[in-house]
This record gives C-alpha cells, structure tokens and sequence, in this order.
C-alpha cells in the first residue's frame, strides 16, 4: 500500500460502496487520509428523548417502531417515517427523499439516531437523521478515543461525512487499518519545518494520525489547526502566484487625473462620497502603471458602485490607443439581464452628453446607443452587427450578461474589464473576459457579498481590495422588524400608510408556484402566485400587484421591471431574482416571507432593494419559526450595522461548517474553520508571500508544486 494506491485495490468493497467512495470523491489512499471528521461525538450528547430541544443536535438511542414510507401529497415525493421510543419518550423520526429506510430496519430493532430536532405543526421531529443499527445501548460501548482523559467512563468517537453506502463507522476501520500498516510514517510534510515550528503545528504524519485517532482532545484541535493552516496555506499560494502572473502582463498606460473627470462628475445630481472619491482615486494610480489593475471594489448594497465604475469607465473614453482613432474600450458583466438592462439606461443617462457609443448583448438581443434615428434614444440592432462595431473599436462601452464572453464577442482595445456581483460568476466565466484583451485588460470586480475579513483575505488573495465602506448621507437605518402570524395585520396596516404616500412594496416569497420537490417547502412556504391573489383579494384591493419569478421570459421580467419603476405596478410579489443589482429608489418597503429559508446574506441582499433613496426604508421578515437558532440570526440583521458585521455575526452564529463554504468558495468546512481566525489567516497569507519572493516558480519546493498542480481550485485569473 502506498499513499497513491487505490482504495478499491486496498479494501474488499461491495459495488454499492465503489459508487458511494467515488461520491464523496475518495480514490485513494492519501485521498482517504484527508478525509476528516467533522466532529468527535461524545456520549455527553445523547439526550433522554424527553429533553430534547427544537434546533438542537442531538443522539439519542431507542428502538424503532411505525415504520412506513408514504408519498407527499403535493410534491409526490416519498419519505420515510418512525418512532423512536426510549425509556423517557417517543420522537418521530422522517426521511425525505430515501424511502428505502424503512426497508432497512424491522419493528423493535435498536437504533441510533443523530440528527437536528426539528419542529412541526406544533410537535418535535427528527428530520433526515443519521441512523444506524445498534447492538450495544452507549453505556457499554467501550471504544473510546479520549481514553486518557476519560474518566467518567466518557465515549468518544470521529464522526464523518456519511452517503448512502459508506457509514462513518466503515471510514473509521478503513483509516485505522491504513495507519496501523505504518504507511502514514512515509509521507513526506509538504510544508517546511520552519514553518511549522513558527506555529507549533504538528508533523503531517502526527497530524494525520492525530485527526482521526485522537488520543486527547486537544490532539484533536492541534491537528486540525494544522490542516486548516495547510488548506488557507495553498490557497494563498496559488492565489499569490496567478497574481504575479497575470502581472507580468502589460495592459494600457492610462494617464488620468481626477481633475480631468471632475466635469463628468459634476453632472451627477449628488456629490459622491469619500469613499467613492478615494476608490476611484486608488483605481486610476492602477491605470497609471503598464502593470494590469486587479482589484477587488466590495461595497455594501446601496453604497454606489455603479457611480465608481461609470467614473472610470469615463476615463477611458478619453484614451486612445497610440495612433488609433477609436477609444480605449470597456467591457461591462452583469449577471442578470434585468441589471445589464439597467446599467445599460443608467450608462446613456451618465454618457448621453458625450460622444460615446455603448451597447448592450444579452441571451435576448442586442441594443446600441445612440441611434441613428433617435440620438437621444437606443436602438434596436443584430448582434452582428454590433459585434461588428464592437470588434471595429467603434463601440466604447459594452454592456452585457454572460453573453458578453461569447467566443463571438471580440473587442478592438479592451482596456477595462468590469465585473458586476462578481459572486455570481464562476472562475473560468471571469477568466474568459479578461482574456478578451491583448494587452491583457485592467480588472475590476465589484461585489455586495458581506463575507468575514478572513474569507476575503483567503479567496480574494489574487485581488487588490477597496472598501467602500460608506452609505450615501442622508441614508436613513432600514427599519427592520421580525414579523409572526399574529402582527401580520398591524404590518399591512404601517405598510398601507407608505403605499398611501406614494412608495411602493416588495414581496418576497420562497417560491414560485410549481410543485416543488422539497415535500416541506411544498406545503409551508408561500408562493408568488398565490401570495400575489391572495394580497389583491383580500389586503391590498386597491393597488396594483404583479409578479416577478425566475422562470418568466426575459423580456417579461424586463418589462414587469420597466412597469414597476414607472410605478404602473405598486406592489411586486417576486422569488428572490430581485436580489441582485435592482434599482428602484421609489420602492422602499420589503417583506420577507419565509425568511427563515433564507441566508442571512441573501436577506440582507434582498433587504438592501429598498435603500435607494432617502425615504425612511422598511424590512419585515416574517417567520413562523420558534427556533431560538433562527431568531438569533434574524435578529443579527436588525442589529448589524452593515453587511460586513453581519457576516461577522453569521460565522459566529452558525460556525463555519455551515457556511456553505466548499460549494460557494472551494474552502472545505476544516478551512471555514481558519476562517474563524484572523491570526492564522494572517499567518498563511504572509508565509505564501514569503515563500513567493524567495522562490516565485516555488521549484525549490517540488511537493508544495506538485499539490498546487493537483488543486482543481484555481484563481481568478489562471
Ligand atoms: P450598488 O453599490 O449596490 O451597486 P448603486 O450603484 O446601484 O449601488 O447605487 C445606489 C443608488 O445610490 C443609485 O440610485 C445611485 O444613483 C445612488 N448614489 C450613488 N452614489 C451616490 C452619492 N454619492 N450620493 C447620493 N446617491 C448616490
Ligand atoms: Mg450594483
């Protein structure tokens, strides 16, 4: 057996196995090996089912009765159902979506559950729990891990991420079969000793052996710190070294002064903020060098980043190329046609004065400004058409969605590249319209997304940051309450003397209106459609309601969206594609249904739709929930000041294995765990920088090179 062996070359695995490892993306042995668990169960957490409390995690043991499989009756979708009864009490148990449970167990069997109480019409549930069969009640169930610190005769064990047809319990075998044969001796640290010792990390072979087997609690910790060191560690790397790459490049030299923007700026009905005018300012020392900007604008919904973009795109417009007469170009994502749609009217509004050209490529058809007929006005035209003029450099500004990064889109001198929400691209979207220029186009990337400082510092290695870190005066607070079942009446009555005084109202449900697949969500989360009848019907009788959801053309949502900025529609009942970007200053009340089904993030995205103006702001989020879990995040965001406290105040509330972190910025849940701490992120920031400087090619380090070229992960700009 070597690190590299195959795990199915190693251990004898039934085909339900070979599928399930290849699942959770395990091949090989060293694969298996940094498989950790995500936690050490005690038996301090197996709870009389009587005690147990809604929101907690919980184990208990019991035997199991009742079981049955039965269909939604809306979503058709299938489940299991049990009862789990022990000494103290009864829970019932509900698998959604793996009906074959109740064919695994038989009545009377013994069984131990872990899982989250849950609540339901008004009764305690234990929803999707882990389940497995169990000879031994806990008391006797001798193998514990903390064997020197157990003195109370404590049981303890890994926990790791289970799928159907790999336990914990089998992942545990595997790992101590592979470090009893001595292998974990041979592997080689990647990470130098200095380094290690800098931090008082632990060894690879000590940490590998320490993470799974743990013989003191704080082996456990120890071992843990070093792998999450070691993942923020590479990433920093790789961030690092895309960086110095893509600066290697040489991008246009653009000599603006602030003076020379000043008269565009003037034409602004307001005066930007500090923080704009120093954004703007560190934007145009970038331009200054040959060296490529690549900078990172995060400002919190509200906060003006369009105005900062428009103000350097301006710049450009009065560049040439050495001997051209066409301008220096800039390409404009966004990710929804509603915002390109919306960028593309505010960009005449700003541009409408000069001669400048700017175009708009969406899925659905192409626009240009001026127009010949109407040089106050856009125009219609064919895509080929304006990729002609595009590709001509006689367009200056191009506006567009993802189909902006098209293969045939090409620009005469892209200079400036900006990308809108910039979270919602992926990597290789982003790669793709950097590399629409030659010389490579500066960078901007602008996002509203509240992460945590240390998240920031991690993914966003490769960028420069701007903060803008101000509203414009005279925002006023949103007011935001917390709304139940039984204020519903009092809230339509406030939000009725808005409508009276000419704002207008968002209403957000969770869904649309089609079956949904989640049984639960089926039957408990409101719908637009429905929701939208039911407020003309029996609330809002007077006004005028309409819909916004992701499965309507895009020329619907364009022209719903039109209509209700021209206040032809004074109440829009959407799904959460208003979101991003949407600018309507007139509308300036929200409310949140269901808002317990969303992240705090998300809410405070969809919250951040009704600070567009200095009219007072108003957010309801209403929930049903009685979990004390949910009500402290829901009361983060009538406390926070701004999106980036929130996250602070969502990664201390949910911890960073809830954060989704793998999925929405390639950190796994042991890194998230970095992310709770500054120092190190710090610490794995600087030794990446330090290692870059002594060795940018890192050939003096062959492992750390080979594991960089193994991370799919890559950068922004690789
Ligand atoms: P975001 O940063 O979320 O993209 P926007 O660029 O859409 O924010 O700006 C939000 C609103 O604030 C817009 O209506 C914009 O015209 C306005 N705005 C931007 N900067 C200022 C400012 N300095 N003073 C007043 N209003 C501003
Ligand atoms: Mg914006």
């Amino acid at each position: 057996m070597t690190p590299d062996s195959r795990i199915d070359a190693t251990f004898r695995l039934t085909p339900l196995q070979k599928v399930a490892l290849a699942k959770l993306n395990l091949h090989t042995i060293i694969e298996l090996l940094y498989y950790f668990p995500t936690r050490y169960s005690s038996i301090s957490e197996i709870k009389n089912i009587s005690e147990l409390i809604i929101g907690e995690r919980a184990i208990i043991y019991g035997k199991i009765s009742n079981l049955k499989t039965a269909k939604g009756y809306v979503s058709k979708m299938t489940y299991a159902e049990a009862t789990i009864e022990d000494r103290t009490g009864k829970i019932k148990a509900v698998w959604f979506r793996q009906p074959y449970i109740a064919k695994m167990f038989v009545e009377g069997d013994f069984v131990k559950l872990s899982g989250t109480v849950t609540e339901k019409s008004g009764g305690k549930y234990l929803n999707n729990p882990e389940i497995e069969k169990t000879k031994d009640m806990p008391i006797d169930s001798g193998n514990s891990l903390f064997k020197n610190t157990d003195q109370i005769g404590m049981v303890s064990y890994p926990v790791y991420p289970e799928t159907q047809g790999i336990t914990s319990r089998w992942i545990y075998h595997a790992i101590d079969k592979v470090i009893k044969s001595g292998l974990v001796e041979n592997i080689v640290d990647p990470i130098p000793n200095e380094i290690l010792e800098k931090y008082h990390l632990p060894a690879l072979k000590t940490a590998l052996v320490w993470v799974h087997m743990p013989k003191e609690e704080s082996h456990g910790l120890i071992a843990r710190k070093r792998f999450a060191f070691e993942e923020i560690f590479f990433i920093q790397l790789l961030r690092q070294r895309a960086k110095k790459e893509y600066e290697k490049n040489k991008s246009f030299l653009v000599d603006t002064k602030k003076e020379d923007v000043d008269d565009f700026i003037s034409r602004f009905p307001f005066r930007p903020t500090d923080a704009q005018t120093n954004a703007i300012e560190a934007i145009f020392k970038d331009l200054r060098s040959e060296k490529p900007m690549l900078r990172l604008l995060e400002g919190d919904v509200g906060s003006g980043k369009t105005f900062v973009a428009a103000a350097i795109a301006y710049a450009l417009t009065q560049e040439h190329s050495q001997g051209e007469f066409t301008k220096l170009q800039t390409a404009y994502m966004a990710p929804t046609e509603i915002l390109a749609t919306q960028l593309f009217e505010n960009f005449i509004k700003y541009f409408s004065h000069l001669p400048v050209t700017i175009g708009l490529v969406t899925g659905s058809g192409c626009k240009k400004f001026p127009s010949k007929v109407d040089p106050s006005g856009w125009t219609n035209i064919s895509k080929t058409q304006l990729m002609k003029w595009v590709a001509g450099g006689e367009v200056d500004i191009l506006v567009g969605t993802h189909a902006i990064i098209q293969k045939t889109v090409s620009f005469k001198n892209l200079a400036l590249a900006i990308i809108d929400e910039q979270h919602r691209f992926g990597t290789s979207q982003r790669m793709k319209l950097v590399h629409k220029g030659q010389p490579v186009p500066h960078f901007l990337s602008m996002t509203a997304t509240p992460i945590p400082r240390t998240l920031a510092l991690t993914i966003y290695g490769d960028l420069d940051l701007t903060l803008l870190d101000a509203m414009p005066p005279g925002r006023k607070p949103i007011i935001t309450d917390i709304v139940y079942a039984t204020n519903r009446d009092k809230m339509y009555a406030d939000i009725r003397k808005e409508l009276e005084a000419g704002r207008q109202l968002y209403v957000i449900c969770p869904r649309i209106d089609e079956p949904d697949p989640d049984k639960e969500m089926a039957l408990q989360a409101k719908s637009v459609t429905e929701e939208s009848k039911r407020l003309k019907k029996n609330v809002f009788q007077e006004y005028n309601i309409d819909i916004l959801h992701g499965k309507m053309t895009p020329s619907e949502k364009e022209k719903t969206m039109a209509r209700f900025e021209d206040k032809k529609i004074d109440i829009l009942c959407a799904t959460s594609v208003v979101e991003v970007g949407v600018n309507v200053p007139n509308a300036t009340i929200i409310v949140i249904e269901g808002a317990e089904r969303f992240g705090l993030a998300q809410l405070h995205q969809l919250r951040g739709r009704v600070i567009r103006s200095n009219h007072q702001a108003f957010c309801y989020l209403l929930t049903e929930s009685s979990n004390q879990k949910t009500k402290d995040r829901l009361h983060a965001l009538k406390t926070a000041k701004n999106g980036f406290e929130l996250a602070e105040m969502d990664l201390a509330l949910r911890g960073a294995g809830e954060l989704g972190g793998k999925k929405q910025w390639g950190v796994s849940d042991l890194g998230m765990e970095a992310i709770k701490n500054l120092k190190m992120v710090e610490a794995a920031r600087n030794e990446a920088r330090e290692m870059l400087k002594k060795n940018p090619t890192l050939k003096k380090y062959p492992l750390i090179s080979e594991k960089l070229a193994n991370k799919h992960e890559i950068s922004h700009f690789e």
